[in-house]
């Protein structure tokens, strides 16, 4: 590519044509749709270049161009129809540091002025550097027919409503509103007029924001402990209507796979979002999406249960977007499950507790004297950590060094592992890769017939 096409800002510059005969009525035809300050030099001129001077569209000097003439000029036209005239006037130019161009003479040039299909301020140039200008006016032609002459006034109007049209946020919707103006709503409305093309704006745009109000909706998903056959059947219906997944790092690909083949997946996993997968990012994509778009928020487990719901629908409420939560199976009923026994227990206990090793703080705290109790049960969610914390807060609380323990390992994956041991066996069992989960009080089926203590309370 030697000539670089760019569009040169003409506001108030002045531009230079040497000639004001036919060739040079040609050239001007095009320059005076510019903003420019267009100064003519001939000994004579063409009646056409007199009126147009006449009405104040350019300034004719009745003689031929001078050094002087160009000084700070943008662009010079030689357009003579002479060489013996124009390649002097060209020499002129180049001595002043001003671009030049010679009429039908592009080795003496320094650019040339391309095919324009003009809908202001739609502007198309079509260049073939001097080599087909036959291609380039077939192109045109075509051009000419894709962009109807209505084009211009619809890009000046809808220029004017850029602003107010930031209310669409920016992305697909906001792409199919503009699309919509210029290719089916604008175009019929243009034959009444600039108030009918603005009427048409305005009910584009409101049909856009109702549209957004109605189906922009945020799904909780709980995706369960990994067993894809643990989904909800409501949670496979969710996930295979949904035009966005923003899911965990916890999420098996087999579940991911149930989403249409044209959904967007997006993991907040740490690492694989950004880099700390931080809750204001998520809420950020949350209602980016959730504005027009349907959208699963796919959790581990349940999504009520150590799940940061509560900041997510927080989020959602702000930006008044309607939300509901599928829930699922959370990972100490799948790890129950795995054991073969109930999480209650007629006469052992009669309630169970849900806990997390770490909060926001660094290890939670807790009940310790209720978790230390005689048949106490209860699920220890992220506590890897915490274990020693643990063992020894309830320790100091009375519990017995012997307390039964489970370690669930990718509970009702393929993966899964349990271990059974005593509390003060805890530290050292913490090997293995994957989410585990701490049962204390709870162990399986067949550890659970042998051991007295806690046949005996049946
Ligand atoms: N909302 C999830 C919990 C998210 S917190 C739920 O309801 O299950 C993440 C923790 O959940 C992990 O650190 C681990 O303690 C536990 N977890 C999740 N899936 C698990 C699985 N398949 N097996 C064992 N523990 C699991």
């Amino acid at each position: 590519m030697r000539h670089f096409p760019i569009f040169v800002d003409t506001r108030g510059a002045r531009i230079v044509v040497s000639g004001a005969g036919e060739c040079a009525v040609a050239k001007l035809r095009l320059l005076l749709k510019t903003e420019a300050d267009i100064h003519v030099f001939d000994a004579e001129a063409d009646t056409t270049v007199l009126d147009w001077a006449e009405a104040g569209r350019l300034s004719y000097h009745a003689r031929a161009v001078e050094a002087s003439d160009l000084d700070r000029a943008l662009l010079l036209y030689a357009a003579n129809d002479d060489e013996g005239l124009d390649l002097p006037v060209a020499e002129m130019g180049r001595a002043a540091g001003v671009k030049t161009l010679v009429v039908d003479n592009l080795e003496a040039s320094d650019f040339i002025t391309p095919a324009i299909v003009d809908r202001d301020p739609v502007t198309v140039a079509i260049g073939t550097e001097g080599a087909a200008p036959v291609l380039a006016r077939k192109i045109k032609a075509e051009v000419e027919e894709m962009l109807p002459v209505a084009t211009g006034v619809l890009a000046r109007i809808g220029q004017g409503f850029r602003d107010v049209v930031e209310i669409i946020p920016q992305g697909p919707r906001r792409r199919v509103f503009w699309t919509k103006y210029y290719f089916q709503v604008g175009p019929k409305a243009v034959a009444k007029g600039r108030g009918a093309v603005e009427a048409a704006l305005h009910d584009l745009l409101t049909d856009s924001v109702n549209e957004a109000q109605t189906k922009g909706h945020v799904t909780f998903v709980g995706a369960g402990p990994g067993d894809p056959e643990l989904l909800t059947l409501k949670a496979r219906k969710v996930l295979h209507d949904a035009d966005v997944v923003i899911h965990d790092g916890l999420v098996p690909a087999e579940i991911l796979e149930l989403a249409r083949r044209a959904a967007g997946l997006i993991s907040v996993a740490r690492g694989g979002f950004g880099p700390s997968g931080k809750q204001e990012d998520i809420n950020a994509l949350l209602t980016e999406h959730g504005a027009g778009a349907r959208v699963v928020r796919l959790k581990s487990g349940d999504a009520g249960i150590f799940g940061r719901l509560d900041e997510e629908t927080d989020a959602l409420d702000e930006a008044g977007i309607a939300y509901d939560i599928v829930p699922g199976n959370t990972a100490a009923v799948a790890a129950a499950a795995a054991m073969g026994v109930s999480l209650t227990r007629r006469g052992r206990n009669s309630s169970v507790q849900l806990l997390t090793g770490r909060d926001l703080e660094g290890f939670a705290d807790h009940d310790w004297r209720r978790l230390a109790a005689p048949g106490a049960v209860a699920g220890i969610y992220m506590f890897r950590t915490a274990a020693r914390f643990v063992q020894g807060r309830m320790m100091m609380h009375g519990a017995s060094a012997e307390t039964p323990i489970s370690i669930i390992f990718n509970a009702s994956r393929p993966d899964q592992r349990i271990v059974t041991a005593a509390l003060r066996e805890l530290p050292d069992l913490l090997e293995g890769a994957g989410p585990a989960i701490l049962f204390v009080g709870l162990q399986p089926h067949q550890v659970q017939a042998d051991a007295a203590p806690i046949a005996a309370l049946n």
